[in-house]
């Protein structure tokens, strides 16, 4: 059962047309979706409310709700669906139907002049390797993005001829529309939210003031990048139009894998093998670094275990914008000969042999230098 428009808007039946705007502008400011994202309630108030001063601030419609109640609305659709038909196909008419109620309530929060005129930031995904993220680099990157127009110099004008306020969203940049019976923003289609509109547009770029083109753009990547890492090169973006400042442009660092390596957070993961008598005995290793000429070397302590990590300090990433850096673990892996000649075999028999893992009854029996040794 449909609620009475005057109760929906809490008015009544005598209420001037300045009462029922200034009602409804009072309870679209508490149930607007924009003001309560996800709200069930406050959206079917929202509806409801629309729906009310649809018809009450029409004095036709008025009239005919007075007459004969909720079903005169409802005939062939109505005149809701009609008027939201209405909205989605043309979205000019919208701008004056709310632009007037919600033009200033709402409207505060709209972008300033220069912004709206600001290029558009762009960002691009960089692939960077270990070794640069070591020691840093610069790379040149190609971008596509919108240039200053050289012919009209960014203004859009062919002739100089400056530009006028735009008729369909009267300088504003957005229109507002309705959809269902939410009320949403939209740039504005015929000035491209730029609120202003050129007479005889520059054939170059169309009006837009920009063109688009390649770009290079040498990026500098400080030392300990990461993935995720966000570098900023200010005012690479999309160029302004009417002279504006260009955007930004963002290059985001994703980091390409390395043979060999890992990386957690600073710090830098790799491995060795050893021999058993290294292990041992102790040994001291060139430990290959990022660089393929270059060696980190590792003192391995006597008795090392196969899986042991030794940790070498600061020898991993720099940390970003400090000048501490991580850490490089090297897991020690313990290698087995694959092959040895006789006098290799006796060494390591006499051993076995030394440890007490040697008997006649021995597992290495099968061997037969063994059994010439251990007649
Ligand atoms: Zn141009
Ligand atoms: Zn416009």
């Amino acid at each position: 059962m449909k609620r009475d428009y005057y109760e929906v808007l809490g008015i009544n039946k005598n209420a001037s047309s300045n009462e029922i705007k200034s009602a409804y502008r009072k309870l679209a400011l508490k149930y607007h979706p924009d003001k309560n994202p996800g709200n069930k309630e406050a959206e079917e108030r929202f509806k409801e409310m629309n729906e009310a001063y649809e018809v009450l601030s029409d004095s036709q419609k008025r009239q005919q709700y007075d007459t004969f109640g909720h079903d005169s609305m409802n005939n062939n659709g109505g005149p809701f669906q009609e008027s939201y038909t209405q909205y989605s196909g043309d979205f000019s008419n919208v701008g004056d139907i709310f632009g007037d109620i919600f033009g200033d309530i709402f409207g505060g929060k709209r972008s300033n002049e220069n912004s709206k005129n600001r290029g558009e930031d762009l960002r691009y995904d960089l692939e960077v390797s270990y070794l640069d993220a070591m020691n840093g680099a610069e790379i040149s990157i190609d971008i596509p993005r919108k240039d200053v127009c050289s012919i009209c110099h960014g203004t859009g004008s062919k002739d100089g001829s400056s530009s006028k306020q735009c008729p369909k969203c009267k300088g504003k940049g957005q229109v507002r529309y309705s959809q269902g019976f939410f009320l949403l923003n939209q740039e504005c289609p015929q000035c491209k939210g730029r609120g202003n509109v050129i007479d005889k547009p520059c054939h170059e770029c169309r009006g837009e003031g920009t063109v688009r083109k390649r770009k290079t753009v040498t990026v500098r990547i400080p030392a300990g990048v990461n993935e995720g890492t966000s570098l900023k090169v200010s005012g690479s973006g999309n160029a302004g139009s009417n002279g504006c400042p260009a955007g930004d442009l963002y290059v985001v660092i994703h980091m390409k894998h390395a043979a060999g390596f890992k990386r957690d957070g600073d710090d830098l993961y790799t491995e060795i093998s050893i021999s058993f008598p290294q292990a041992a005995m102790g040994v001291e290793c060139d430990v290959p670094a990022l660089n393929e000429n270059e060696h980190v070397k590792v003192k391995i302590p006597s008795a090392t275990q196969p899986g042991t990590i030794l940790r070498v300090r600061e020898q991993g990433f720099p940390k970003l914008g400090r000048k501490s850096r991580g850490d490089l673990y090297v897991k020690v892996n313990i290698s087995v000969p694959r092959s040895m000649n006789d006098a290799q075999k006796r060494a390591l028999f006499e051993y076995a042999k030394s440890m007490g893992e040697i008997s006649k009854s021995s597992q290495f029996q099968s061997d037969s230098l063994f059994k010439k040794i251990f007649k």
